[in-house]
């Protein structure tokens, strides 16, 4: 196979007044580093508005952009695994289609990986221009929480950008599930991951494609596919509860030996209640693990391609 020195592999939602100039920075960047030996790949994720067919004019154009179109929208994370799966380089750099990861930073990515002979270098954000105070506050609690209840750890304030090696990407590819929380499967494969600091800048254009309902699902995705946790809260739980009701049991019988036991409505109530409740809630983490269990077996294909515009050095394992 024909191995280019880097792939740079963009997912691309509604990004179509992105692409010009995310193209043009991407060239200059990768040019600097590795000169003509490269590869871009970006993938169209179900684009509502002209990202395809304003990538298949910059392919046409660029021998070294091969542009992706998916059937439909398939979610950010299965969009990226297809470019991975898709791309051909011996390292690789993943990076966001609206140029709030400055793809300007691969040089010195390089370098750190060079220095620290490291397979993933993995940017941090130190700061996150025009971004909402809701966005910042939940993306901190997020990782603070996620970091206590998992048993990898996933580094804090880090998305997707990042550089690996060929190793770590095949380690990476290697790994079947459905619900993908990809900088945590990376986290998982080992081998030698540095941080790299960086400052988020602001979307070039057009606005989020994580709305909230987006990040509760990725947030889901990487509890239930990092932790059991909330399985053995669930086990805790009861077990608490249980030492709770052998302390009412004895509080029942003295009100019953010393009769002075009333209607008890107040309290029964109030059990009945708080069991209740606390039963619908473990039932729901049990039926979250339930789900995921009941899609990864059906083993669908992660994402299906519907064309490919531009030379394909990576072969195409569509799926499993
Ligand atoms: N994206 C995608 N499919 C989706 C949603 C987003 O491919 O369904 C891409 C999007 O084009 C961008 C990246 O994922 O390149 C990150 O999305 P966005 O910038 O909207 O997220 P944020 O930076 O606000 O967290
Ligand atoms: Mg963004």
């Amino acid at each position: 196979m024909n191995r280019p020195a880097l792939s740079v592999v963009v997912p691309c939602y509604n990004e179509a007044a992105c692409l010009d100039i995310l193209h043009a920075r991407i060239t200059g960047a990768a040019r600097a580093a590795v000169g003509d030996d490269y590869e871009i790949v970006m993938v169209n994720d179900g684009s509502k508005d002209d990202s395809w067919p304003a990538m298949q004019r910059l392919a046409a154009a660029d021998p070294r952009l091969v542009a992706i179109n998916l059937s439909r929208n398939h979610g950010h994370q299965l969009a990226l695994t297809a470019g991975l799966d898709l791309c051909a380089g011996a390292q690789i750099l993943i990076i966001d289609a609206d140029l709030q990861d400055p793809p300007e930073l691969l040089a010195e990515m390089r370098a750190t990986m060079a220095a620290q002979d490291a397979d993933v270098v993995y940017a941090v954000r130190r700061k996150r221009e025009g971004e909402t105070v809701f966005k910042k506050i939940t993306a901190a609690i997020f990782y603070r929480m996620l970091d206590r209840l998992t048993d990898t750890p996933i580094p804090l304030d880090t998305g997707d950008f990042r550089l690996m090696s060929r190793r770590a990407l095949d380690a990476f590819l290697s790994l079947p599930e459905q619900a993908r929380f990809i900088r945590g499967m990376v986290a998982w494969i080992g081998f030698r991951q540095v941080p790299f600091a960086y400052d988020r800048a602001e979307r070039h254009a057009g606005e989020t494609n994580y709305p909230l309902g987006k990040m509760v699902r990725l947030a889901f995705d990487a509890v239930t596919g990092f932790s059991t946790a909330p399985l053995r809260f669930a086990s805790h739980a009861g077990l608490a509860l249980t030492g709770v009701s052998l302390l009412l049991f004895v509080y029942i019988a003295i009100g019953w030996l010393s009769g002075s036991a009333v209607q008890g409505w107040t309290s029964t109530m109030l059990v009945t209640v708080f069991l209740g409740a606390v039963q619908m809630f473990v039932l729901g983490m049990i039926g979250e693990y339930l789900g995921r269990l009941y899609v990864e077996s059906k083993r669908r294909p992660l994402y299906l391609v519907s064309d490919i515009a531009g030379p394909v050095q990576g072969s195409a394992t569509l799926g499993y």
